[in-house]
């Protein structure tokens, strides 16, 4: 399969390119990234321009940029017969419906996932059973200061698992006196970001009942931590037509 890398200079993209190098079923046949434009990642010159993908006959695109950048790079891929594997996050809330649009007119596929490490996937399950039995539930998510998003996609899609299975969210008490203190709010969860130095990707889901707490908590501690997700996206995004959100299709959760 041949593969291209979006972002490909930055900390998930250099990771990446390296994995689809070791990769024996893969080949990494372009990189774009215009702030590395020039640098030659894994026998690979990065580029700054789009259409080195389809000069270079990419199969299938990684996409790992920014907020501002991911919906016009996913569109395009799809518009030039591109497969494309996102792990941006930030999307535009309407950026979902437009690919998904895109993507069901069967000349290529998207895959799209807020977390690529397996255990991450596994916490956001875990606190989806959990949610029906207990209610009462935070997020709390810390990553690197350098982070464009807050909060970030897991802890938005952590918030979205979480109010399809329970009930009916319970009322919170607000009382701020630092306005901000109880974070932010989605579904009626509230969401708190972290953002520090020394940090990779963590997140804790707390739930509260009668004289209980329960934590669900995971930590990325390497961007390596990502790259079986990736790589497992990248080997089946041609076999799932359409738009798929999340790792768990492919898990089997
Ligand atoms: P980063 O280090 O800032 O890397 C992003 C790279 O993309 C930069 O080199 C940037 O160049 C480049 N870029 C910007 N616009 C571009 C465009 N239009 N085409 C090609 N390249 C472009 O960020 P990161 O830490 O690698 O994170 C990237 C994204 O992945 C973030 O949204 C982050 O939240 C997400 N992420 C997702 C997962 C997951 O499992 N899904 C895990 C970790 C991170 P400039 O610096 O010159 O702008």
């Amino acid at each position: 399969m041949r593969v291209g890398v979006l972002g490909a200079a930055g900390r998930m993209g250099r990771t990446v390119c390296a994995a689809i190098a070791d990769a024996t079923d893969l080949d990494l046949v372009a990189a774009l990234d215009p702030g590395g434009a020039g640098e030659t990642l894994h026998g690979v010159v990065v580029t700054s321009d789009r259409a080195s993908l389809t000069g270079a006959g990419v199969e299938i695109a990684v996409d790992f940029t920014h907020p501002d950048a991911v919906l016009d790079n996913v569109v395009w891929c799809l518009q030039n017969g591109i497969h494309v594997v996102v792990g941006t996050t930030g999307l535009p809330e309407d950026g979902l419906d437009r690919i998904a649009d895109l993507a069901s007119q069967g000349t290529a596929n998207a895959f799209i996932a807020p977390n690529f490490a397996i255990g991450a996937v596994l916490m956001m399950h875990f606190a989806r059973l959990a949610a029906p039995h207990l209610p009462h539930v935070e997020i709390i998510e810390l990553h690197h200061d350098r982070k464009a998003d807050a909060p970030s996609g897991t802890a938005v899609r952590t918030a979205d698992l979480i109010a399809d299975a329970r009930e009916q969210a319970p009322a919170t008490v607000m009382g701020e006196v630092l306005p901000g203190a109880r974070g932010g709010e989605r579904h009626g969860i509230r969401v708190h970001s972290v953002r520090l130095p020394g940090l990779v990707a963590h997140q804790e889901v707390l739930f509260g009942g009668e004289g209980q707490t329960l934590s669900i908590r995971h930590d990325s501690t390497d961007r390596t931590s990502f790259m079986p997700g990736v790589l497992l996206a990248v080997r089946r995004v041609r076999d799932r037509p359409g738009l798929t959100v999340g790792l768990e299709a492919l898990l089997g959760l």
